[in-house]
Order: structure tokens, then C-alpha cells, then sequence
């Protein structure tokens, strides 16, 4: 049976530099790429292994991970290890052009796939739950959420307002782990943001890291101080303390309809998550363990006025948006009938990008040296002059996000332009313009990769939210294409039983051999995405497969 998670924890920092303790680079790069995944600065409770999103694992123990580093420093370049939910299970003669690691996590029979089950499972030392990138070895930090909601904040300024937030006042609560990502990202686009929060150390800390401009307790001074950046169409962002239920029925009592409101307090969560109204953190924490019932009675009710709030707001013209907290649902539940009129983000926004193969996609400088990231920001800028968001991005994350472990990039490229990239980054490393290796990976969330009814395949025009064979596919493919490490996994954002989902990451290291490789994998995987959305009937996607040269059967390719 399972020993503590925490036995034989000890700090971990993957190796910098440019000297192999592998035999090769791509064993090399899932070594440091394991290990940066476990890193203090990178994961949220590295004793436990986990790395982020509850308990999303790196290893499923720490005499697993101790078998996985000293597989992986011994294994040969024609073999490929398998790891089963975090414990390295066997290793099997293959081919160079094969993945060096295949990754299975948390995955069970539909009719098993139960919290109840998993955690059964778990505690038998049988499994481990892999979150989506954890479990896979591409986690970069909070880097990830920062350009997720830029990318989403993008989308509603091309959408709505003509490309730009400037001048625009976006309302939004909630300054979490995830939350706090939204001042930031949306000010990026030139907004003044209202950012509602309960907690004074949460808004401390996003203060603290420059996520958020500016704090008061008084509504008057931060609707003073948004009037003015509106004025000058400057991007600021303002934390006011306070409850969003007792403050969003304020702005519309006052006539103030915001141009966007959303909300990502943790209202998936009626007893840890929501704060109820008229209460003090130390009375809501007293009241959560003494009356649980109560809590979440009260916590309800206040997230009725809370949604009651957006839609009026949204009947009185603001762009009003779930940010995959599942407010609406609460608020439904609780009998507030038209919750549903606010649609959801993915569909909304980012199926759009979904449908032209555009997803998270990610690299990492394995030497270490953030001036090797400082030369990829400026290849992004020469290879795609023409994309404004994409500069504006990669000009304001130089400034703003501090690097955690090894220096990382993040952006959204699309079908054409992921290969294309790929390709020049491989370059660089050939000609000696950065000093190591280069990975390359991405989200599990992406076009082609995940089922999640609940989230990234909600209302997908077919009907076909549940459907995962898409999934399956886009982990085959990979495999097929020459991966460095190929990932499937259940469960990953919305929990157990909601959703599958497939990861790939793949070594730039400057060889004519890795250049095929990563050729293939960079038109394949966003292009099975690109596959799926046209097969749904989205328009954007099946010109997409057209412009792209995406053959597709059924459509006469
Ligand atoms: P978190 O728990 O770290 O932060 C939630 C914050 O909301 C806390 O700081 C809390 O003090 C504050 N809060 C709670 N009730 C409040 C109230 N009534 N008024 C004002 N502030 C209040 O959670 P997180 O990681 O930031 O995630 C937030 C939500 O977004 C979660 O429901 C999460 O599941 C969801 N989420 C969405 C995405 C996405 O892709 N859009 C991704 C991850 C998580």
C-alpha cells in the first residue's frame, strides 16, 4: 500500500547548462522538465509532488520519482520508458524517431470514473491524479494563466470592440491563484479593471507581483481612478476589497454599466470557495466549520444577487461572460432562471482560435539562461510582424512575468505558424544562437487534444461534447510523428469523469533529424484540432483545413 506522498521529499531544481547527465537530449529534457515541474519557485506543494491544480502530480511518490530520474539518465536512444500514473513502469527497445517517454495518468473504465473510486484507487498506491500538465512535465507557472486570460480578454476586444480594450471598463471579483491573472491580462489590452476581492492578503499578493496597478476600500476612489485611465485610454487595473455580491448591485444601483463583467471567485465551490455576504473572513471561516448547511445556504443566496447583478448589467448593454467558475449554474440552481443568457468563455471566445489550430503553445529554455528566452521573444517578433496581440504580448511579458524555474514563453500560435516557429527555434539552437536545447510543448487544454463538457468542448455545434475519440487520436498522432513524450490523461481541470485529454512535448536540439520530427508534430497535432472543429461544422475551421492543405475525407480532401 501507499506510503505518505511527502516520505524522502527533497528539494528539486532541474540541471542547467549545457552538459548531458542523459544519453541524449530528449531523455535530457523530460529529466529537467520533470524535475523544473517540482521546482519550489514552479510547484504549489512540492513535498507531495504536487505541482499545481489540487493535487496534480509530477510522480506518484518520491521512490517513484527517484526510478523515473535514474531510468531516464540510463536510458538509450532507441528506447522509450512507460510511466503509468506516475510510477515508471517498464522500458522497451523502440526506434530513435519514437517517443522516449509514453504517459498514461489517471485513467479509468467510464463506469469507475468516480472522485470516490479515484481516491479508492489512490490511496491503494494504485494511481495518481496527473492534472493535465503536472502529470506531463510542461507546467510553466502562472505564466500559463496570465496569457490564457489575455488571450480571452483579446478575443472579446477583436469580438466587441474593435480590437482594443482602451477606454473600456471591465468589472470582473475574484483575485486568486487563477483570478489574480485577470488585472493583469486585461490591462495589457489598455482596460480599466474593477477587480472585486474579499481577501486583503490575496490582493497584498497581487500588488506585491504587479498583477494588479492599485488597492483602496473605497468604491467612489476606484471608480475616480478608472474614470481617469478611460479618459486616456491607459491600461489600469484596481483591487477594491470588498464582497462582489454587496458590490456589483451597488454599480447598478448607481446606473454604472460596466463594457465587460465576468467573475472568477472559486463559485465552484459553495463551502471553501464563495463568500457570503455580511460576513468577515474569521466569521466565515467560524461559520463554515460551525453550520455548514448554513454557509453554504448564505454563500448561495449571495451569488443569486452576484449573477442577478451581471444580468441586469447585461441586459443594459455589458459584454457578460462565465470564466469557468460555474456561477451560472449555482445561480440556475438556485432559481435565477435566465443564468444561461450569460453564455460561457470557450465557446464564446476561444473556440474561434480553437477552429484556426490556436492554442497554448509553450517552449523552454532547457540551459537555464533567460537571455535564451530574451532571443525567442525576438524570433517571434521578426517571424510574425503582422500580429499585434502576439507583439503586444510578448513586449509586455518581458516586462511583467518573472520566470519560475526554467525560463519559459508562452503565446498562441495557430495552424502553419506552430511548425513554422518550431522550425526557427530549431535553427537557433543549430547556429549556436542559444546555448541549449530548446522544448517545445503545450497545454493539454488546446484545439484537437481534449473532451470536457463542462468546459472545452461545451455546446460544440454537432453535439458532440463527450465524444473522445478525438483525443485518443490526437495522442496516436503524436506517437506517430515522433513526440519526445506523448501524455493521455483523465480528469484534468474540471475533475474525474469529466473530461480526457492528450499532451506532447518535443525537443528542438538543432539536428537535421529533429527538424522532421518536429515538422511533423507541429502541422499534425494543432492540425487534428483543426480536423475535429471542421468535422463539428465550424466554418472557420474547414477554411482553415483548406488554406492549410488539412485533408479531410468527408469533405472531399
Ligand atoms: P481561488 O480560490 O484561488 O480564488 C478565488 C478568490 O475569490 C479568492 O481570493 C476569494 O477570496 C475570492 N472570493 C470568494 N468569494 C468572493 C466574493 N463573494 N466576493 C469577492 N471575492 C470573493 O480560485 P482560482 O484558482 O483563482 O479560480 C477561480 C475560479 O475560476 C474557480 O472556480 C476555478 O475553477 C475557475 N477556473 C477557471 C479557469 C478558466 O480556464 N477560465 C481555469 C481554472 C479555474
Amino acid at each position: 500500500s501507499a506510503a505518505s506522498p511527502s516520505a524522502g521529499a527533497r528539494p528539486v531544481r532541474a540541471p542547467r547548462g549545457s552538459t548531458l547527465r542523459c544519453r541524449g537530449w530528449e531523455q535530457e529534457a523530460a529529466l529537467r522538465m520533470l524535475m523544473n515541474n517540482l521546482d519550489a519557485e514552479v510547484a504549489e506543494r512540492p513535498d507531495d509532488l504536487v505541482v499545481y491544480g489540487g493535487t496534480g502530480r509530477a510522480a506518484r511518490s518520491w521512490e517513484a520519482f527517484d526510478a523515473i530520474v535514474r531510468t531516464l539518465e540510463t536510458l538509450a536512444d532507441d528506447e522509450t520508458l512507460l510511466v503509468q500514473s506516475g510510477k515508471p513502469a517498464a522500458v522497451f527497445r523502440t526506434h530513435a524517431d519514437a517517443p522516449r517517454v509514453l504517459i498514461a495518468n489517471s485513467n479509468l473504465v467510464g463506469r469507475w470514473a468516480t472522485w470516490d473510486e479515484f481516491r479508492r484507487l489512490e490511496k491503494l498506491g494504485l494511481t495518481m491524479y496527473g492534472q493535465m500538465t503536472a502529470g506531463s512535465w510542461i507546467y510553466i507557472g502562472s505564466q500559463g494563466i496570465v496569457q490564457g486570460t489575455y488571450e480571452t480578454f483579446g478575443a472579446v476586444a477583436a469580438k466587441h470592440f474593435g480590437g482594443t480594450l482602451e477606454g473600456r471598463l471591465v468589472v470582473t471579483a475574484g483575485l486568486g491563484g487563477m483570478g489574480g491573472a485577470q488585472p493583469l491580462a486585461a490591462a495589457m489590452h489598455g482596460a480599466a479593471v474593477l477587480g472585486v476581492e474579499i481577501d486583503p492578503t490575496r490582493i497584498a499578493k497581487r500588488i506585491e507581483t504587479r498583477y494588479c496597478d492599485r488597492e483602496t476600500t473605497s468604491l467612489d476612489e476606484a471608480l475616480a481612478w478608472l474614470r481617469d485611465a478611460q479618459a486616456q485610454r491607459v491600461g489600469l487595473s484596481v483591487a477594491l476589497l470588498g464582497n462582489a455580491a454587496d458590490v456589483l448591485p451597488e454599480l447598478v444601483r448607481r446606473g454604472i454599466t460596466p463594457d465587460v463583467v465576468t467573475d472568477q471567485t472559486s463559485a465552484h465551490d459553495m463551502l471553501v470557495g464563495y463568500l457570503p455576504q455580511g460576513l468577515s473572513l474569521a466569521d466565515a471561516a467560524a461559520l463554515r466549520t460551525a453550520q455548514p448547511q448554513e454557509y453554504m445556504a448564505r454563500a448561495t443566496a449571495s451569488v443569486v444577487e452576484h449573477v442577478r447583478a451581471m444580468r441586469t448589467m447585461q441586459d443594459r448593454g455589458a459584454i457578460a461572460f462565465d470564466y469557468g467558475n460555474n456561477i451560472r449554474t449555482v445561480a440556475f440552481d438556485a432559481g435565477v432562471d435566465d443564468a444561461f443568457r450569460i453564455p460561457g468563455f470557450v465557446p464564446e471566445y476561444i473556440r474561434p482560435l480553437f477552429c484556426e489550430g490556436k492554442g497554448p503553445f509553450r517552449w523552454v529554455a532547457l540551459s537555464g539562461d533567460p537571455a535564451d528566452i530574451a532571443r525567442t521573444d525576438e524570433l517571434v517578433l521578426e517571424l510574425f510582424p503582422e500580429d499585434q496581440q502576439l507583439k503586444r504580448w510578448i513586449t509586455l511579458a518581458r516586462e511583467r512575468i518573472a520566470f519560475q524555474g526554467l525560463p519559459a514563453r508562452i503565446c498562441w500560435l495557430g495552424q502553419g505558424d506552430r511548425a513554422r516557429f518550431a522550425l526557427a527555434l530549431n535553427d537557433l539552437v543549430a547556429r549556436g544562437e542559444v546555448s541549449a536545447p530548446i522544448v517545445i510543448g503545450r497545454d493539454h487544454l488546446d484545439t484537437g487534444s481534449v473532451a470536457s463538457p463542462f468546459r472545452e468542448t461545451e455546446a460544440m455545434k454537432d453535439g458532440s461534447d463527450a465524444i473522445a475519440d478525438w483525443a485518443i487520436l490526437n495522442a496516436l498522432l503524436n506517437v506517430a510523428s515522433g513526440s519526445s513524450w506523448v501524455s493521455f490523461h483523465h480528469g484534468g481541470g474540471v475533475g474525474i469523469g469529466n473530461s480526457l485529454h492528450a499532451g506532447q512535448v518535443i525537443v528542438a536540439d538543432g539536428s537535421e533529424r529533429m527538424r522532421r520530427r518536429l515538422e511533423r508534430v507541429l502541422t499534425n497535432d494543432p492540425g487534428i484540432g483543426v480536423a475535429r472543429h471542421a468535422d463539428a461544422g465550424y466554418d472557420i475551421a474547414i477554411e482553415t483545413a483548406a488554406r492549410e492543405g488539412i485533408k479531410l475525407p468527408m469533405r472531399g480532401g
